[in-house]
């Protein structure tokens, strides 16, 4: 019997969708782990009578979010005048870009956001305001990356083309020896490849990476052609009726790159650091040896748990271990339930990981990018 992770059932509707090598990606069947701490935290939204999705806090903090963004929006596009004001103003608008993305639409991405789809589907949508398809993401993040996460070739997300070698079983090219310095500007500006080429390539080419997937039909054909028009709109349209064609680029510019600086962190630092498994499968049985939520938890590390702030802000993807196990519930509840995941991994001996502050996590990405950029030779994984 195959233990299946949750979210690739969970989000698709219809026949399994991977033509590809991962639909034949089976982990291994002992799932004692996984049920016995399903039941604990059953247990705990039971007796505690907390919801596990449509939590207040979570409605309150999307009106405050929304509310930053287009207060913030107005005022960059159509109040102030300075220079200064104008960039401290775009970097405003980065971070609560930011936050709506890795709060409101990675909830309702994941149906964590309410028991209602409709509430969730138009959650998932502000991705597409954001400039990238909410479509492709469910592909992309919902299905590739929390399913075969940190496994090279399955999970998109730690694929950053040529650019990067983020997974030791990635090939390494001669100036990824330089890339603990020179990815975190790209990382920046990633955000815009999605925006304004890489979703339209992936959509005419119907591929993830190596992986086929249906293109868009009907509804979902119409929201990304929608969110696309939408997104140019906000950050190019309505600007330039105002000012001139090389301010709205610049401006641009600093948004984006305030995001796509935010947006990778959060993720590299919970799956791309030093204390994070990158296994692969089995030549000969395509097997993966752990079972599924032995494998989310021993490929996620937790940081800055203490940190109500970090939480707040980030969606709750400070406690990506509790994340990757529980991607339906709602993430305002991950620090409440994280010491019971800590303490069912260390009884069933599955390696639970923290670092215990953001910029702890910082430094092991950075000694974790040096690391996978050195020869063969040198590396310190063949120490
Ligand atoms: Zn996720």
């Amino acid at each position: 019997m195959k233990s299946q992770g949750p979210s690739s059932p969970a989000i698709l509707s219809g026949p399994s969708p991977l033509g590809s090598p991962s639909s034949k990606l089976v982990f291994s069947s002992n799932s004692d782990f996984h049920v016995e701490l399903r039941r604990r935290v059953d247990e705990f939204f039971r007796s505690t009578g907390r919801r596990k999705r449509d939590c207040p806090q979570m409605y309150v903090k999307t009106a405050i979010l929304f509310a930053a963004f287009m207060v913030s929006y107005v005022l960059l596009v159509f109040v102030v005048d300075t220079w200064w004001q104008a960039l401290l103003l775009a970097m405003v608008v980065g971070l609560a870009t930011a936050t709506i993305g890795l709060n409101v639409q990675h909830d309702g991405g994941h149906q964590a956001f309410s028991n209602h789809a409709r509430v969730n589907a138009v959650m998932a949508m502000t991705l597409d305001m954001i400039g990238a398809s909410s479509y492709l993401w469910r592909w992309k993040h919902g299905i590739l990356h929390h399913t075969y996460v940190n496994i090279t070739g399955h999970d998109h997300d730690i694929d950053i083309g040529g650019l990067g070698r983020l997974s030791p079983h990635q090939r390494r090219l001669r100036f990824h020896g330089w890339q603990h310095w020179y990815l975190w500007p790209l990382y920046g500006i990633m955000v815009v490849r999605w925006q304004l080429v890489g979703d339209f390539r992936e959509i005419v080419t119907g591929r993830i990476g190596t992986h086929r997937f249906p293109r868009p039909k009907g509804w979902d054909f119409v929201i990304f052609v929608a969110g696309k028009l939408t997104f140019l709109a906000l950050a190019f349209g309505i600007p330039l009726l105002v000012h001139g064609p090389w301010v709205v680029l610049v401006y641009y510019g600093v948004v984006e790159i305030v995001l796509g600086l935010l947006l990778s962190v959060v993720f590299l630092l919970a799956h791309c650091v030093e204390q994070a498994d990158f296994p692969l499968p089995s030549k000969e049985t395509g097997r993966v040896e752990n079972a599924w939520a032995i494998h989310q938890v021993e490929a996620s590390v937790d940081f800055a748990r203490r940190s109500r702030v970090a939480a707040w802000l980030l969606g709750g993807l400070n406690f990506q271990i509790e994340h990757h196990l529980f991607p339906r519930i709602c993430h305002t509840n991950y620090p409440a339930i994280s010491t019971l995941v800590e303490d069912t991994c260390r009884e069933y001996g599955v390696r639970y990981r923290e670092h215990a502050s953001i910029w702890a996590g910082v430094v092991s990405h950075f000694r974790w990018l040096r690391q996978m950029g050195l020869p063969p030779a040198t590396s310190l994984l063949e120490e």
